[in-house]
């Protein structure tokens, strides 16, 4: 048993009333909290000061039992660096209770605190308090509570992460930019950021809070674009915990972008006003077709109340969710990027914290798994339909969805993988889930009218990525409409005709031939080797970061891969790939781009990018420190595993290397030598293509000079501007500034360009920029040759370049190098060129 007492006077108060989540809700550890009327923090007990951060604002001590107690000074203390606070021990240290600690000045941390409310948090596991002191005035020196240790235990360190609980703490606002809010996607990304981390990490926005593991919880939030969002961590290693959180946002939002040339799924209501014949319902996916109806009905899974026992239901229950899992998991890269983020999204929901807590509390009391699942379930969805926000509401289907799965394989079903469907069918349906859309076989599905729906859901995404018209929001009539009944879709103008005569059949045949010859047309269009109108020929590739994105970009008329983010594909691990699983990976990518260049750009940690089986130093400017190269130089094996697996790809020829965050000649010449050394131990023929990444202003301005030590550049424009305009990228107040069409960031890339044009080897653009429609006539003008950007933007970027004459691109190019902003930049083009953007 180890005796607490106060480290400070004051005023005792349960930790509920601690103004933040992560005391409040025992995140951290049991304890109790003092709003303190003196300065100076004493020793709680004896024992060993383990950490005291540079900031003094939190201190633990580990007492010769091994239990480590956490006092943590005031909340959001740590923004005042130090300011006010004073220590008067350092790590290390051994105390006596009642030792002093810290020092700090009352005034100045209220003045620069939210709260002086201060806690004192049993961090170690398997403990439990006891003689807790009621809440009231405390001396220092009285007894707070006992603690006693649940299990016999060594005598060693009871919980290693919690041991830096005091060092670690870190925040940061951001803006959110998704424009569909922080709906289940999103969520999923940062929970499962959130679980693999070893700080705690809670979001903040509307003055709810939520744990960031949990989907649910993320989406009660009910956090739209252009709100503020607060991400804080606590705990090991909260820095990055925080950074993998912006890089989940970020990571979101590129999905978002890429999905966003596909037919965007955006509500347009339709004339009301209708034929004898006709119904009328709200587009989700755009589209015209003819076909038979095929109704399929839901039905309601019924479940028994009362459980047998709370063992042997939650073990069920657990049963049940793994079946699932095991079952979701087999089909998450059976479809396109939509349906792999959309499982994705379903198996956060299977683990999701909140959800399975509820469920056990009803197991608890006395109800089946069944009938415990489901009500959880619809208790989320009550509170997500209770925010008013009809994206939100619209998320209830995903929960019913994963619902139906688990009490399914709860009754010893499992769900049907493929529904049965005539040819050239319309499904009819009051609703519909995701995966009942996706056990539909596709290629026999032509059109999608539903009684009711919602046009952003996951269900509407799906269909939009699968090409198939949908409407919504038909109305009870549609129930009328009989199993086998010809239907016109005209989703375009929100109309179902389920009464055609011969003479509107006839029509819409036509219509559906005309429509189906344009759609190949424009697919071959995209198919084909991109030119200028004047014959000049530009590589059009796709920025890639799995196998999925790989299928997906050459059907959409991808002519290579110009920037493969290794980093991706190994980013949620715990230990470093080995060379077998990144050859198996850099292989399938390979194959799925039938013989076409895969430019592989070594991976590029460090910085935004933390790996957790590569520990860096903590860095003051992380975005100026060791990232890219300078990251592998320092760890050649990592690098050489990574170099022999991209090698070994077959045909031999088809991987170009790329470097990433080059500043100088010596860095390409360090890896040119270990890629020589391992051609030479492969016993390889021929000379693998290196580049070098454009994106720190120096190697940008040495271009020259670099071009010659490697075969090709590709300009990475995100960095190439953040690190030229001196504005972090991801940055939400500076997003609108952060613009790589600043005449300072052109006249960079035509560094790059001009060395391209001079040596004769071809100079790319990989970042953001390329898939900008303002930007691509001055990046044709300034020499650039291959643009590689997100899939989904190929078929348009291909066709406006189609009409764009490379002599006009270099006037306007010059014109632009001339002007004092980005805003200039842009309303030049655009009054040059038209907005591109249009012809959409
Ligand atoms: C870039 O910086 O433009 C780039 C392509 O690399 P990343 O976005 O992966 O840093
Ligand atoms: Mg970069």
């Amino acid at each position: 048993m180890l005796k607490i007492i106060a480290p400070l006077g004051g005023w005792c108060a349960p930790l509920e009333e601690v103004p933040d989540p992560v005391f409040a809700g025992r995140m951290l550890g049991d304890g109790l909290a003092i709003d303190p009327t003196g300065g100076i923090v004493s020793a709680p007990c004896d024992g060993e000061v383990v950490t005291l951060p540079a900031s003094a604002h939190a201190v633990s001590i580990r007492s010769p039992q091994g239990i480590d107690v956490l006092i943590h000074i005031g909340i959001d203390t740590v923004q005042l660096a130090g300011r006010g606070f004073e220590a008067r021990v350092k790590a290390g240290d051994r105390v006596k209770a009642g030792d002093e600690l810290i020092r700090f000045d009352l005034d100045t941390v209220a003045r620069g605190a939210k709260s002086l409310m201060s806690a004192i948090v049993v961090t170690s596991e398997g403990v439990t308090l006891q003689k807790r002191r009621a809440a009231g005035a405390v001396g220092a020196g009285d007894l707070l509570f006992e603690v006693v240790v649940d299990t016999p235990r060594q005598a060693a360190p009871l919980s290693a992460p919690a041991a830096d609980a005091a060092a670690g703490e870190c925040q940061r606002t951001v803006m959110v930019t998704l424009r569909q809010g922080l709906h289940a996607r999103p969520a999923a990304l940062l929970a499962r950021r959130a679980k693999s981390c070893g700080a705690q990490i809670s979001l903040a926005a509307h003055g709810r809070t939520a744990d960031a593991r949990s989907v649910v919880a993320i989406m009660a939030l009910g956090v739209r674009q252009g709100d503020e969002l607060l991400v804080r961590a606590v705990g090991h290693e909260a820095a990055q915990a925080v950074a993998g959180a912006m890089d989940a946002l970020e990571e979101a939002q590129r999905m978002e972008t890429a999905h966003e040339s596909v037919p965007a799924p955006e509500p347009r209501l339709a004339d009301r006003v209708q034929r004898p014949g006709e119904l009328a319902g709200v587009c989700a996916v755009p589209g015209f077709a003819l076909g038979r109806a095929a109704r399929i009905e839901r039905r309601e899974i019924e479940v028994t109340e009362q459980g047998l026992g709370g063992e042997h239901e939650r073990t069920e229950l657990d049963r049940a969710r793994a079946n699932v899992r095991l079952r979701l998991e087999r089909v998450r890269n059976a479809g396109g990027a939509a349906r792999h983020e959309i499982i994705a999204a379903h198996l956060e929901f299977l683990d999701d914290p909140t959800l399975n807590e509820a469920a056990h509390e009803f197991i608890s009391a006395g109800k089946s798994a069944a009938y415990a699942w489901r009500s959880a379930i619809r208790r989320s969805i009550a509170a997500l339909e209770s925010l008013g926000d009809s994206r939100l509401r619209e998320r209830a289907d995903d929960l019913l969805d994963v619902e139906a799965h688990v009490l399914l394989a709860l009754a010893g079903e499992a769900r049907p993988m493929h529904l049965p469907l005539p040819e050239q069918a319309v499904l009819v349906a009051d609703d519909l889930l995701p995966s009942e859309l996706t056990a539909l076989d596709g290629r026999r599905l032509v059109a999608i009218a539903l009684s009711g729906g919602g046009a952003t859901s996951h269900v509407a995404i799906l269909a939009a990525a699968m090409e198939i018209p949908m409407l919504i929001g038909v109305g009870a009539a549609l129930r009328d409409v009989a199993d086998g009944q010809t239907l016109i879709i005209d989703a375009d103008q929100g109309k179902v005709h389920f009464a055609p005569t011969a003479e509107e059949l006839a029509k819409a045949r036509s219509t559906v031939d005309a429509r189906l010859a344009r759609r190949a047309a424009l697919r071959a269009a995209a198919a084909k080797e991109c030119h200028s109108l004047d014959g000049t020929r530009i590589e059009i590739f796709a920025n890639l970061g799995s196998v999925t994105d790989a299928m997906a970009a050459v059907a959409g008329g991808a002519e290579g891969c110009g920037l493969l983010r290794t980093e991706f594909l190994f980013l949620d691990r715990e230990t470093a790939p080995t060379e077998e699983e990144q050859l198996q990976a850099y292989q399938s990518i390979a194959n799925a781009l039938g013989g076409r260049p895969l430019i592989l750009r070594m991976m590029d940690v460090g910085g935004d990018k933390p790996l957790r089986y590569l520990p860096l130093p903590e860095e003051a400017n992380p975005a100026l420190g060791l990232r890219g190269v300078r990251t592998a130089l320092l760890h050649p094996s990592l690098m050489r595993t990574q170099l022999r697996a991209a090698l070994r790809v077959q045909p031999f020829g088809v991987v170009r290397l790329l470097i990433p965050m080059v500043t100088d000649r010596w860095e390409i010449l360090a890896v040119r030598a270990v890629i020589d050394e391992l051609a030479g131990e492969l016993k390889l023929e021929g000379r693998v293509a290196l580049g070098a990444m454009i994106e720190t202003p120096g190697a940008a301005l040495t271009a020259a000079v670099l071009i010659h030590a490697v075969d090709f550049l590709s300009v990475g424009s995100n960095d190439l501007t953040q690190y030229t305009l001196a504005m972090d990228r991801g940055h939400s107040e500076l997003a609108r500034r952060t613009d790589a069409l600043h005449p300072a960031v052109l006249q960079l890339i035509a560094s790059a360009g001009t060395a391209g044009d001079a040596a004769g080897k071809l100079v790319a653009v990989c970042g953001g920029v390329a898939a900008d429609h303002t930007a691509v006539p001055i990046l044709l003008g300034l020499g650039i040759r291959e643009l590689s950007v997100v899939p989904a933007a190929i078929p348009q970027l291909k066709r406006q370049i189609g009409r764009l004459r490379i002599e006009e691109c270099r006037e306007l190019a010059r014109r632009c190098l001339s002007l004092g902003s980005a805003n200039e930049v842009r309303s030049l083009v655009e009054k040059a060129v038209g907005d591109e953007g249009d012809q959409r």
